[in-house]
């Protein structure tokens, strides 16, 4: 018997790309260039592997140099310090050097300094292998990446964010966070003991941006049905689905470093990854609920505030982006009576109003965005006019892309992590909610659910004040 290949395994890579050429026969989707991805409690002891296996893809051989690179954060492995452990693996037969990047913060700043200094620490080696967090794997592929395309295995420590398994890097320019292209890594090894073991605010933020998966995709769906997104591709859809036909039920025990637990919250991020790496976009994962959270990102930088964690924030966010949606599926609020075209000049005034106190360069820059989003919507006219007409319709695929809050809530509650906005750090007020949800659509090119409430005259303070009520600490407590 045979077995169709899975979208769903994220360490069955091979399965994964004949599912997905299967579902590409244009193959308009970007190759998966990751040669394997390793999730499990021995993981780190695979590092010498995993490099001969890297250097092959490039057909080298011992004797190669192999540069290892990490940051100040001392990482432990049951006590054992891991770099020490990495490199042990890797100097029995190989020249290895470890370079420690420290940029002076505590954290380390994927800035340019830093990108350029990491570029030049490996200039020479035949691989790399990074040890850290998101930041430090995407530091890795750019240095990866200027180095002609050194063969890189991400040797990763937390499940904090899904960019270890895509091709992009997170960076920051002018003290903006930008997603810029760069490179797969060649090998991920994702050893569950160690990423258990990181900071439980990390693997609890990861968890916060692996729920969005079960909203965002709708956002992305939704814009592509409406003729404004170009992006789309029905094989990325049809991962995402298959990735959330079940709610994640086993978030319990993410907060403690929970083995399964982990493990899971560990695929799955792969897993979201993969996707929008092969798609060529962050869109199919990216919908109301991180634009809720750009809102509170955008209002802390301009007031030189602490910015909360992305991961967090957008947990929290997935809870109204799924409240609001459920009930377009579930109700007829989206009738073709009710649509109107958006006056320009209004919504204008409104970004002014929303965002002029963070500066007119703001203000300007989101007005640019909405000029954009305004004509696309003009152009498209028709395509809304038969999505409202056919709105049930439509309803029954939505509904699969979209789990009820409630679950979502539950899940994320028993991951250990926030899941009310003053339980966030730094803690939202409901004022600052209220703001940041009101005008969330306002921001960006991009069309979302949001945008059409408000065409269809539904974006009201009551309905927003009904979006973010079970999100408030008064009311869950
Ligand atoms: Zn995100």
């Amino acid at each position: 018997m045979t077995h169709a290949p899975k979208l769903t395994d994220p360490s069955d890579l091979d399965g994964l790309r004949l599912a997905l050429a299967a579902l590409d026969p244009d193959q308009r989707l970007s190759p998966l260039g990751i040669a394997r991805i390793e999730i499990s409690a021995t993981a780190h002891l695979q590092v010498l592997p995993a490099v001969k296996e890297a250097l092959a893809t490039i057909g080298k051989t011992a004797p190669s140099a192999v540069m290892i690179l990490t940051d100040t954060t001392p990482i432990l492995r049951a006590g054992e310090r891991l770099s020490v452990l990495v490199e042990r693996q890797i100097e029995v037969e190989f020249s290895t050097r470890t370079i420690c990047l420290d940029d002076g913060h505590e954290k380390l700043h994927a800035d340019e300094m830093v990108l350029a200094m990491a570029a030049e620490a490996v200039k020479g080696a035949d691989a790399i292998v990074t040890i850290g967090s998101g930041t430090m794997t995407d530091v890795g592929k750019i240095a990866a990446e200027r180095n002609g395309g050194l063969p890189h295995v991400a040797v990763q420590t937390a499940a904090s964010v899904d960019g270890f398994t895509d091709n992009v890097s997170v960076i920051l320019r002018n003290g903006v966070k930008r997603t810029v292209p760069s490179r797969w890594p060649t090998i991920v090894l994702a050893d569950v003991v160690t990423i258990g073991g990181a900071p439980r605010e990390m693997n609890t933020a990861g968890f916060g941006e692996a729920i969005s998966l079960f909203t965002a995709p709708a956002d992305w769906y939704l814009s592509f049905l409406l003729g404004l997104d170009s992006t789309f591709h029905p094989a990325s859809l049809a991962m995402l689905q298959a990735a959330a036909a079940e709610p994640p039920h086993w978030s319990a025990g993410i907060a403690m470093g929970d083995a399964f637990a982990t493990c899971e919250l560990t695929r799955l991020l792969a897993l979201r990854g993969i996707v929008s790496g092969v798609s060529g976009t962050t869109a199919c994962l990216s919908g109301v609920e991180h634009v809720i959270s750009h809102m509170l990102d955008l209002h802390h930088a301009a007031r030189h505030e602490a910015i909360g964690l992305h991961g967090a924030q957008v947990g929290v966010a997935s809870l109204v982006a799924s409240k609001l949606w459920r009930e377009a599926i579930e109700t007829d609020l989206i009738r073709p009576e009710r649509l109107e075209k958006s006056d320009l000049a209004a919504i204008e005034a409104r970004i002014a109003k929303a965002f002029g106190h963070l500066g007119d360069p703001i203000v300007q820059e989101c007005q640019r965005d909405a000029q954009a989003k305004h004509m696309k919507v003009a152009s498209n006219w028709d395509k809304f006019e038969n999505l409202a007409a056919q709105w049930k319709d439509h309803a029954a695929s939505f509904d699969k892309l979209v789990a009820p809050a409630e679950t979502l809530r539950a899940a994320l509650r028993d991951s250990g992590g926030p899941a009310t906005f003053q339980s966030l750090e730094p803690s939202i007020s409901p004022q600052l909610l209220h703001w940041a949800v009101a005008n969330c659509f306002l921001m960006r090119s991009r069309f979302n659910l949001v945008d059409l409430l408000d065409m269809l005259g539904l974006w009201t303070d009551d309905r927003i004040a009904w979006a973010v009520a079970d999100v408030l600490e008064d009311v869950t407590q």
